[in-house]
């Protein structure tokens, strides 16, 4: 049997998986491979959350390999070179992978292809990420879609989505060598195991994605629409940190979802399968729009006056300690789990942009270390969607209040005392805005911040005034 490299990347699965799938077709021996070389991601190298949920998600995967007859083989170095040598040394003839799009890779991946198939190998890679191919959607101008809804629109009247694959049962694999390096010698995990208490919360890996997906279909699915929004409840699927490391397709979330529908899921389906659409969006967004990760994406707020970068009050925000309690919930919970929910993403972000008037880019880089499930395409939509620059973006001049924001979403405290124990004893009203009485937080919690460190009401007067001096300067 002649032999192929399959290059896992971020797909790190065995169902669902047309890499795999199309060595075993060509009746190729499948030479499971992963190559670890974050230099070549440029200014966008995984975060340390990231890295720790890889080395887990790589060791599942290897473990599911071997036991089916196979395994990963580990290496570190330039990926082509890796590649080119690898294929010498396994007498491979073809090399597959799926694709990834971030700005960086896109480009050496197309240069890879190019050079394998330049030394007569048979490169090719496929969608294994996506509902539909980020360049596949159009205007009728034959622009990039800006604007969601109308994006969406034009997915679901022209709705293909791959079928589901199961995992192969067991897969032939080379004798010996090339063998790799072992999973510690990547480093993906810090010294210090600050990660620790993450996985107490999450199970990386394939399996754990479909157990992730189980308990989801069985639970809150049903009042997701409404329940998505609410952080002091378990709403939402909490798939994230697995679709971006390819740990389960979307395509197998939507078949298990149409499969429980009836009339009282309907809805609820509908309203996740468009939050599929949203990352779907985002996708197409950074594919046409490359400089956004760095950039407005809309120009005109390159004039914006945000205030001076302060590294105090940064370092208040990243550590849960702004004294507006919804935010340094949220802020904590990210720092414990490795995630937070979309809801409070929102307001940590608004009170970052907004009322401490602070660049979106310096929120973006934290939650690229900080969150598992980080996410060039979603983070970048998501913080230039809230800080107002984006594409089909909340207007700036909508300024998140995040003691109105909690008390809608947070009704009884639960969640402020979940992630701030030091508040839990104090009634609900005061849980959320705790600057009401002073002389009772400070007996309950001395520790916390007395006042917040931007005022809700000036901070949002001193963005609105922003906002209205580049609206008269436009
Ligand atoms: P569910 O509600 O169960 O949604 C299902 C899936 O849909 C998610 O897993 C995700 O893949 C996708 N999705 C949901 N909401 C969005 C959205 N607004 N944009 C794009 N895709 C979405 N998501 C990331 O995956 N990585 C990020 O780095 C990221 N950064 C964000 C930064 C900010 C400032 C904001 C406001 C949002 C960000 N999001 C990001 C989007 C969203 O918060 C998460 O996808 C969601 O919280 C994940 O939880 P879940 O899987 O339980 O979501």
């Amino acid at each position: 049997m002649a032999n192929a490299l399959v290059w896992f990347r971020n797909d790190l699965r065995l169902a669902d998986q047309p890499a795999l799938a199309a060595a075993l077709s060509a009746g190729q021996v499948p030479v499971c491979i992963y190559i670890h070389e974050p230099e070549e991601e440029g200014d966008w190298a995984p975060g340390a959350a990231s890295d720790a949920w890889r080395h887990h998600s790589l060791a599942a995967l290897d473990v599911a390999l071997r036991a089916r007859g196979s395994r990963l083989r580990m290496f570190r170095g330039p990926s082509l070179a890796v590649l080119q040598a690898l294929a010498a040394a396994c007498d491979a003839e073809a090399v597959y992978w799926t694709r990834r799009y971030e700005p960086a890779i896109e480009r050496r991946d197309a240069e890879i292809k190019r050079a394998l198939r330049g030394q007569g190998l048979h490169a090719e890679s496929f969608n294994g990420a996506l509902l539909f191919e980020p360049w596949q959607r159009a205007t009728r101008q034959g622009a990039p879609y800006r604007v969601f809804t109308p994006f969406w629109r034009s997915a679901l009247a022209d709705w293909h989505v791959p079928s589901t694959i199961e995992a192969p049962r067991s897969l032939p694999d080379l004798d010996g060598d090339p063998d790799g390096i072992p999973l510690d010698a990547l480093k993906l995990r810090s010294a210090r195991g600050w990660d620790a208490p993450f996985w107490d919360h999450w199970t990386p890996g394939e399996a754990g994605a479909h157990e992730a997906l189980e308990v989801f279909t069985d639970g809150a699915l049903r009042g997701y629409r409404e329940g998505r929004d609410r952080p002091d409840q378990v709403g939402t699927s909490r798939l994230s940190p697995h679709l971006h490391f390819g740990e389960i397709a979307p395509w197998r979330i939507v078949a298990a979802l149409e499969e429980a529908r009836t009339a009282a899921t309907g809805a609820d389906i509908d309203a996740y399968v468009r939050e599929l659409g949203w990352r779907e969006f985002a996708h197409h967004l950074l594919h046409h729009f490359p400089e956004t990760p760095e950039r407005n994406f809309n120009p005109r707020f390159d004039d914006f006056a945000w205030a001076r970068r302060d590294s105090r009050a940064l370092e208040a925000w990243r550590t849960g300690r702004t004294g507006v309690p919804i935010v340094d919930a949220g802020l904590r919970e990210l720092w414990h789990t490795g995630w937070m929910h979309n809801r409070v993403r929102m307001i940590v972000a608004s009170y970052l942009c907004k009322h401490m008037r602070q660049h979106w880019r310096e929120g973006a880089r934290w939650f690229w270390d900080t969150l598992v499930d980080a996410d060039l395409a979603n983070n970048t939509l998501g913080w230039q969607w809230v800080a107002g620059t984006g594409a089909d973006a909340s207007p700036y001049f909508r300024v998140f209040n995040p003691v109105t924001q909690a008390t809608r979403f947070d009704p009884d405290g639960r969640y402020v005392a979940r992630w701030l124990p030091e508040l839990a004893d104090l009634p609900v009203p005061l849980r959320h805005a705790p600057w009401d009485d002073p002389g009772r937080v400070r007996r309950h919690a001395p520790d916390y911040p007395s006042r917040p460190i931007a005022d809700l009401a000036a901070g949002r007067d001193a963005a609105l005034g922003a906002y209205r001096a580049l609206k008269d300067r436009a």
